[in-house]
């Protein structure tokens, strides 16, 4: 039987709006299901500088803009041996040598997702992507590894099924695939939950630190403090799983307890009125064994999800999802070359999962100084070999890939090398953005081999 779709999107968060986008901008058919009805609450408000790029490519830069969300210019920190706070500022990644982050790369936003999300899916409708919602995906025919079509329950409130070329599972921690398959595993060192809550009237940070993400360590975890307006703030507390019966047995209680052992959190939020109830959500990172199977990939939280210690949460999620619509957008084109297209997926965005879960490990260990975060990511991200370390700690929690990555390079090498781009223009963003701005990159240069996968252990 003919497939109706080319691609078939399960989730329409962040990581499946963008896979959707991207798809239909390539002409292809593709179908978003989307469980819940917009505008729906959601966590995971403060975004990083490196979805910038994906920003423009998706062309939704102006309506981002006319959401008025709370500009992000930094993050600052009550974290480490040292109790004196401490603060990082994108806008200094400018001066850096090396990084070729541009100024309008060097900001974020702390966005509302029920806004955000729903400005994201609303932008794939408009590119062509045909959004069902809300509409359920009830079960998965599998058949030897192939996904043979999905029971959907559509917004008339029948069932019934869809199918697809290929399929891309974006439905979050939900985890359609990996969970079906027995695929994800659960991290035993990053074991947490949130409670969490919004006031009114908290008194912001002033000067350079007052747009900045602030996040302060306790004995039994940490405090988020998120400005999202001049009058609103998301406050999180985060803590171990083992905590959840207590938590259970009163939000307020467990929350108000952590809050008081802050030093900043607390008296910020003093005089301020809470506007919203407390929230438990569990925070318990976990990674699919793999990211992609014959006709199917795995995307953003359906895939893999890091702590929001550092923020990496909508970036990684949007970022696989921009590289999973390529590597689909490629195989749809020229069949022959999926298997090796999936393979780079699952190598290049494993690989940069593994090394972002591993940096926020390493941070999250409260008792080391300050310095040794930062010569840490300077192993990790400084190609530059900038003299200051610190200047690879900012570059790496501002969510940009540093272009040694294999998920950078694999952009190279499919798409720019084989045009005899000199390696000097290769790392020249002004050349790349209009090689980008001339069209989609022809499909033609995916012939150039693709790195090798990474052996994994079956
Ligand atoms: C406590 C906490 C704090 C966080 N803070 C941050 C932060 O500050 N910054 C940040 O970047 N990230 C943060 N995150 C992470 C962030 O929430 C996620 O990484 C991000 O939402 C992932 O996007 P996604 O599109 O993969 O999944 P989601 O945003 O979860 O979207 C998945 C979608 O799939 C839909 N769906 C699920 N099942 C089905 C189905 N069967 N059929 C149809 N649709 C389905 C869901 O309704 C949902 O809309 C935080 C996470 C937690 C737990």
């Amino acid at each position: 039987m003919s497939e109706r779709w080319d691609a078939i999107v399960i989730g329409g968060g962040p990581a499946g709006s963008t896979a959707g986008s991207l798809l239909a901008k390539a002409g292809r058919r593709v179908l978003v299901l989307e469980k819940a009805p917009f505008p729906r609450h959601h966590i995971g408000e403060s975004l990083l500088p490196g979805l910038s790029p994906l920003f423009k490519r998706l062309g939704v830069v102006g309506d981002l803009r006319r959401a008025k969300f709370f500009v992000k210019t930094g993050g600052s920190y009550l974290w480490g041996r040292s109790r004196a706070p401490w603060s990082i500022t994108f806008a200094d990644l400018e001066e850096a040598p090396g990084y070729m982050v541009g100024r309008d790369e060097t900001w974020a936003w702390h966005v509302e997702r029920a806004r955000f999300d729903e400005l994201l899916l609303n932008a794939a409708r408009r590119r062509g992507a045909v959004v069902r919602q809300p509409a359920s995906v009830l079960d998965v025919a599998l058949s030897g590894g192939r996904v043979d079509g999905l029971s959907v329950r559509g917004p008339d409130g029948r069932t019934r099924t869809e199918r697809a070329a290929l399929y891309l599972d974006a439905s979050g921690q939900a985890g359609l695939l990996a969970s079906r398959l027995g695929w994800r595993r659960f991290d035993g060192q990053l074991r947490n939950m949130a409670v969490y809550t919004y006031y009114e009237g908290a008194r912001l940070f002033t000067g350079p630190r007052r747009n900045h993400i602030f996040i302060e360590n306790i004995e039994d975890g940490w405090v988020w403090f998120i400005p999202l307006s001049e009058r609103r703030v998301s406050v999180g507390v985060v803590t171990s799983l083992s905590n959840a019966p207590q938590a259970r047995a009163g939000l307020e209680a467990f929350f108000l307890a952590r809050l008081a052992r802050t030093k900043e959190a607390s008296a910020r939020t003093a005089k301020a009125r809470r506007v919203e109830p407390f929230r438990l959500e569990r925070d318990w990172s976990y990674r699919s064994r793999r990211f992609a199977g014959e006709n199917f990939l795995l995307l953003g939280d359906a895939a893999a999800f890091i702590d929001p210690l550092l923020s990496y949460g909508v970036t990684l999620a949007m970022h696989s999802a921009e590289l999973a619509a390529d590597c689909a957008d490629g195989a749809l084109a020229a069949p022959a070359k999926r298997e090796a297209l999936f393979a780079h997926y699952d190598a290049a965005h494993g690989a940069r999962f593994d090394e972002l879960r591993d940096f926020t490990k390493f941070f999250y260990d409260g008792n080391r100084r300050r310095e040794s975060y930062f010569w840490k990511a300077r192993r990790i991200a400084d190609h530059a070999k900038n003299r200051y370390a610190k200047a690879a700690f900012t570059f790496l929690v501002s969510g940009h890939p540093h272009w040694d990555s294999l998920y950078a390079r694999g952009y190279f090498k499919r798409f720019f090398s084989p045009l005899g781009v000199p390696a000097r223009l290769r790392r020249d963003r002004r050349f790349l953005a209009a090689l980008a701005a001339s069209g989609r990159p022809d499909l033609a240069l995916i012939d150039d081999p693709l790195p090798e996968p990474r052996k994994r252990a079956a």
